[in-house]
This record gives structure tokens, sequence and C-alpha cells, in this order.
């Protein structure tokens, strides 16, 4: 009871992602200035998906926001596997392109897993493909998976102590799961301990409640509830849901996560709103990707220059 004699409820503090955007926005936008060329990165849009057209006209707004120039590129669902891999070899070899990214997902008839590792890593501004996802191994983030990289600066901005606690991900996909856990091991002893859940883990509740630090990055509404979240956890939501609400006698569309945000903001110390959280500096951090592989770019051509005088 507090001195009221109400009932002490405890309300978590957000950990919001506009601030953070914003810095890094500012920080690309100004290094892009300061650039020879204008960077430009190409969108591949296989097939007819609504969401993932909406997402690369989105990538169109913030890029043309710091100063790079996008293009998007559409094929539809019959194109052939061969002919999008050739495509991503034309791409990889045009000097005028920085970056090329796949929105997902490609038709079925496609392995994205063969178009991701088609594209050059000098040009994959997602930090997808092998030799890309290698270097987080050797504590080499400077252009890890955007999603995963927004979760550790996140929690480094807001002064989140990670050293000897559990972090527990829910999540093992290649974007959010595996990076976050790879990168979370490279702080030394100062590691947290993470342990990573995904759709095949048993007892989903028994892991969650030990977490000090709960990610989720399921793609499932409401999936964490209040009674699986440990008293003072700090949660991050990253789940980005679509979901219709009936407001004033109208449906309309919602941006949700996967955390059972009402609830669960009553039992953790901090906790990421859904929008306005890791969605947020994961954007800014795909700008910033480009914006280092156009500086990288940059080094080769004049060592090339170099060694050619
Ligand atoms: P995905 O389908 O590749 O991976 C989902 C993961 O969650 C899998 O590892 C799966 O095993 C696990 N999972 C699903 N249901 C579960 C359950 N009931 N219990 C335990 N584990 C479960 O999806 P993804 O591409 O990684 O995206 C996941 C979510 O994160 C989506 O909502 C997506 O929109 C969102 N996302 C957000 C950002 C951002 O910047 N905020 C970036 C990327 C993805």
């Amino acid at each position: 009871m507090n001195p009221c004699g109400e009932k002490n409820s405890m309300v978590a503090k957000f950990l919001e992602g506009a601030p953070l955007a914003a810095q890094i926005r500012e920080r690309v936008k100004k290094d892009i200035a300061n650039l020879s060329f204008s960077p430009k990165l190409v969108s591949l849009l296989i097939g007819s998906n609504e969401d993932a057209y909406y997402y690369a006209m989105s990538q169109q707004k913030n890029c043309q926001g710091v100063g790079i120039d996008f293009e998007l590129r559409q094929f539809p669902d019959s194109i052939r596997e061969k002919e999008t891999l050739q495509i991503i070899e034309e791409l990889n070899n045009d000097d005028s392109v920085t970056g090329i990214l796949i929105l997902m997902p490609v038709p079925p008839t496609i392995d994205s897993d063969k178009l991701m590792q088609q594209i050059a890593p000098e040009k994959d501004v997602e930090g997808l493909t092998p030799p890309n996802m290698g270097k987080l191994f050797f504590g080499d983030f400077s252009l890890a998976p955007c999603a995963a990289k927004a979760i550790i600066i996140c929690l480094e901005s807001y002064n989140i102590p990670w050293e000897k606690k559990r972090v527990v991900i829910v999540s093992r996909s290649r974007i959010v799961g595996q990076p976050l856990l790879i990168m979370l091991l490279q702080f030394a002893d100062n590691s947290p301990t993470p342990t990573c859940c995904h759709i095949g883990t048993s007892q989903l509740i028994e892991h969650t409640l030990k977490a000090d630090i709960l990610v989720v990055a399921a793609g499932q509404v409401g999936l964490i509830t209040k009674d699986m979240v440990k008293k003072e956890a700090v949660v991050v939501d990253v789940g980005i849901n679509m979901v219709e609400v009936i407001e004033n006698g109208k449906i309309e569309n919602r941006i949700v996560g996967d955390v059972d945000f009402l609830s669960v903001k009553e039992v953790a110390s901090w906790i990421t709103p859904v929008p306005g959280g890791i969605g947020l500096i994961t954007t800014a951090l795909l700008l910033e990707n480009i914006s280092f592989l156009a500086q990288e770019k940059l080094k080769r051509d004049n060592n090339n220059t170099k060694k050619r005088a």
C-alpha cells in the first residue's frame, strides 16, 4: 500500500524507439551528405504481396528522407527462380547500386535462401548473407541484421543492464532470434545468458518466467500474457501484427505486437510499445546499413585508384 492507502500497482516505463531512431537518421543524413555520390537501394518485390508492397513504399519514404535513392523492381508470381538469380547478379555488377534487398515473402516456387545467398556481401543491406552473418561471431556488428541490432541498441541506450542476466528470446528466426543470440554472446564475460525459444519449445511459460529480459518476435498476437512475465522484467516486443478492431462502430486496422501490452505493463519494469518501439529503430538501422555499404564502396574505389596510380 502507498501512503494514500492505495494498492501499489507497477507500471512499466516505455522503451521508446522514436528518439533513438531520430538520432540514427540524423547521423546517416550527415554521413550521406558527406559522400561524393548518392547511394541507391534497390528492393525486389517478387509476387503480389500487399504487405511487402507497403513496406517497400515506407522504405522509399525513409530513404528519400536521408538522401538515399530508392528503386522498387516488381516481378510477377510466375517469374522463375533462375531469372531472379540473374537479376540479382546484374544488380551485383551494377556500379550505381549500393544495396539490394529482397522483400519477403517470395512465391513458394522460389527458394528465398538461394536468392539471399546470391546477393554480393558488399551489397547486402540486411546483413543476412553468410559472410556478413559470420562476422557476428567475431563481434563485428557493423552490418548486422537490423531488428537484432535494434534490440541491442535499445537496451544499451536505455542503460538496461544485461550482465549476469537471463535473456529469453522467443524466436529462432534468421532475422531476429539467431543473430540476437550470437550478438548477445559477444560481450566477453559481461555477456548475458541467453536462451532461444521457438515454436517447438515445450512449456514456453517455464522459460519466459525466468527471463530478466524477455524478447519476443514470434508474430503471434497476445502470445505473451502477464502470467508469463517475471515481476520487473524488461520486455522487448518485436512482433508486428495487423489486427482489425472496432472503433466507434467502424472496423479499423491496427498494429499490435506479440505481447499483451495492457496487462504485461503492470508487471514489467520496462516495455517497448508497438508501434513506436523496436520497429522504428530497425527502420533507421536499415538506412545506416546502406550508408555503411556506401562508405565501404568508397574505400574500395579509393584503394583501387591508388593501386592503379
Ligand atoms: P518467423 O516466422 O521467421 O519467425 C518466428 C519465430 O517465432 C520462429 O522462430 C518460431 O519458431 C517462433 N514462434 C512462433 N510462434 C511461436 C510460439 N507460439 N511459441 C514459441 N515460439 C514461436 O518471423 P520473423 O520474420 O522473424 O518475424 C517475427 C515477428 O517479428 C513478426 O511479427 C514480424 O513482423 C516481426 N518483425 C519485426 C521487426 C521490427 O523491426 N520490429 C523486424 C522483423 C520482424
